[in-house]
């Protein structure tokens, strides 16, 4: 196979590593010919990665407060239309148990991610991140509740949470809108995650790739808004359909754009704290260690109680249901340790280097 750079997309490549910036039609260009360039691409992120974070890998221990939800995004499987699904709230009480067990698997990063449950109000998430702190102040929290006012962002905030993942999905508004139900705005997504930057949270946006309808101007679009926002974690997985939405039929984002993504993200912002996500061990048993080796530095074990694993499902085939947070745990850090990397007991706040 000829996998010479034609001189257009070296070009692009020379100028992504030295300037970590590209205009759209570049960004575009570089994705419909990422077959030639993605080895390249790959060597320059990993090369990047290590001058900055050596061969560390940070855990963040996942904790699935709530698969109860108010919106309706066609694309997840705990959306408010899906009658089908089973729906759980952890109490107060078993979300300090589970980051007491993380805290002695030595996990210093705990993230409470759940659907839009009215339950969790401020009034109820406050006292829950503020002994969290208490009892494990070396460690980070880090929230992924969805979208909410800019008073509540900031309640929590004061409580004690460090980090906020909302990834923004697709910066393109049609492509929004398609993925979408109309109740939901782009503009007011956008709106969160300026407010939780300007809120001196650590923010993380990101998307799904092979999202049904996007294009490769589409992810244009998002590494522009990468490049611009500049957040210090992006989560980006393959999109994998849920038997129970709208989208059951689409295909599935494939390993070798998102593993390419990955370098490019890194290209562009090279102290970005960047998940090898569930969604991409997914999808091939080797994706996680396939993330890692694109530019990722970041693993998301599950620290969820094993009863309401399986029902916190967004996706079909959802990795680590069935087993215990320590097994989760010791399985990747042998993933890790298996391809030259070693995962870390630190909180693994991004270093701010330029
Ligand atoms: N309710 C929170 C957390 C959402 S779940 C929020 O709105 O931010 C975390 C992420 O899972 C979503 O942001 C979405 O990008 C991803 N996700 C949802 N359904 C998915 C699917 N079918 N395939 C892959 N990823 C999915």
């Amino acid at each position: 196979m000829k996998r010479d750079m034609n001189k257009r997309l070296n070009d692009i490549t020379e100028k992504l590593n030295v300037e970590g910036s590209l205009s759209l039609e570049e960004y575009e260009y570089l994705i419909a010919n990422r077959d030639e360039a993605r080895e390249k691409l790959a060597c320059l992120a990993v090369e990047k990665r290590k001058s900055i974070y050596g061969s560390e890998v940070f855990l963040r221990g996942l904790i699935e407060i709530s698969s109860i939800c108010r919106n309706d995004c066609i694309y997840c499987g705990i959306r408010r239309s899906n009658r089908n699904a089973e729906r759980y709230r952890l109490t107060p009480e078993q979300i300090l148990e589970c980051a007491d067990e993380g805290y002695e698997l030595g996990f210093r990063t705990f993230v409470l991610q759940g659907g839009e449950d009215g339950f969790f109000t401020d009034d109820v998430l406050c006292p829950i991140i503020e002994e969290i702190k208490r009892r494990h102040p070396d460690c980070a929290v880090t929230l992924s509740l969805g979208e909410r006012s800019r008073e509540s962002y900031e309640r929590l905030k004061n409580a004690g949470a460090d980090r906020y993942l909302l990834r923004h999905e697709t910066a393109d508004r049609e492509h929004y809108e398609r993925l979408h139900p109309k109740e939901m705005s782009f503009d007011n997504r956008m709106r969160c995650l300026r407010d939780l930057k300007e809120l001196g949270y650590q923010v993380g946006c990101g998307f799904m790739v092979g999202s049904p309808y996007q294009t490769d101007m589409t992810l244009a679009k998002d590494l522009k808004f990468i490049e611009e926002f500049k957040p210090d974690m992006c989560g980006i997985g393959p999109f994998i359909p849920h038997h129970d939405t709208p989208f059951a039929a689409h295909t599935a984002g494939t390993l070798e754009l998102t593993t390419f993504l990955l370098s490019v993200i890194r290209l562009i912002h090279p102290p970005v704290l960047l998940p090898a996500t569930t969604a991409l061990g997914t999808i091939h048993p080797k994706g996680r260690e396939m993330g890692i080796l694109a530019g990722a530095n970041v693993v998301m074990p599950n620290l969820s109680p094993l009863s309401v694993r399986k029902k916190y499902e967004l996706y079909d085939n959802k990795l680590c249901t069935g087993e215990e947070a320590a097994e989760c745990r010791k399985c990747l850090e042998a993933r890790i340790r298996s391809i030259g990397y070693e995962t870390v007991c630190k909180r693994g706040d991004i270093k701010k280097c330029k």
